[in-house]
């Protein structure tokens, strides 16, 4: 072989072995990560907040309350919702049936004369709109999903009622930067289900070991990583949660732009 020609030739391999070495790197067997939606890229819980505090205020200046009845109204309403039971058979809309929390909230601590017909349906799109509009993605978020988007398949798993997290994801401009967007309320079973994460792995063409499960929730997404046998789960550790004794994340961060830190860590 003439000199120059082996050369390139030579270069040319490890430049090809370079270029493997360099996609394993990057990509450290890992092909898709599943994330969860709700304070794991979008701070829900400090919307929630902020839209009780609005409709508080709105309460008082219409019904001339104290700070502490608007404070029983507010935490009968989250009581409610958290407790809500959704029969699609009743044929209501999960507007019709928040509307009527609030609505027995303010009747149950101010009394029925207090309440103007639409006070209640007042007090519910105040507090959706205002929700709402604080649940959008950080432009750090926004980056970092798009840097992962040139390595890994992103997918986007949501638990919840369909058309409350659909709205979530559509104002939260979220879809541009997954491949695929899940809603646990559309499926049959919800996080953490072994059957919607292998839906997820479907959509994705990757099998469990290919996938990173990555979510604030030990219950849903965290078990439901573990459950569905994914390569590694990342536990979004928010300031109110507590460890748990028997759901055990493999890596565990305050903050998902530390997500990296842990994707190379799985090097
Ligand atoms: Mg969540």
């Amino acid at each position: 072989m003439h000199l120059l020609t082996g050369l390139c030739f030579r270069v040319r391999i490890e430049e090809q072995r370079g270029r493997r070495a360099f996609c394993k790197m990057e990509n450290n067997g890992i092909k898709a990560i599943i994330f969860d939606l709700d304070n794991t890229l979008i701070d829900t819980s400090n919307a929630g907040v902020v839209a009780l505090q609005k409709v508080g205020e709105l309460l008082k200046s219409t019904l001339n309350l104290n700070d502490g009845a608007v404070e029983t109204i507010c935490d009968t309403f989250k009581q409610k919702l958290y407790t809500e039971v959704l029969d699609s058979a009743a044929g209501k809309s999960i507007d019709d049936i928040r509307t009527v929390h609030w609505e027995e909230a303010i009747r149950e601590t101010a009394g029925a004369q207090q309440m103007s017909e639409s006070l209640g349906s007042d007090c519910y799109k105040l507090w959706k709109s205002s929700r709402l509009q604080l649940l959008t993605m950080s432009l750090e978020v926004q980056a970092l999903l798009r840097d992962l988007r040139t390595k890994y398949r992103l997918l986007l798993l949501t638990n919840g009622e369909a058309q409350t997290q659909r709205e979530k994801v559509e104002v939260s401009s979220c879809e541009e930067f997954f491949d695929a967007v899940v809603v646990g309320g559309e499926q049959e079973e919800q996080k953490p289900s072994i059957s919607i994460f292998r839906l997820c792995f479907e959509m994705l063409g990757v099998q469990a070991r290919d996938c990173v499960m990555v979510g604030d929730s030990l219950d849903t997404d965290i078990e439901g990583g573990l459950k569905a046998a994914v390569r590694a789960t990342v536990w979004i550790k928010t300031t109110w949660a507590t460890e748990s004794d028997s759901i055990k994340p493999h890596y565990t961060i305050s903050d998902v732009l530390e997500l990296p830190r842990v994707l190379a860590e799985l090097n």
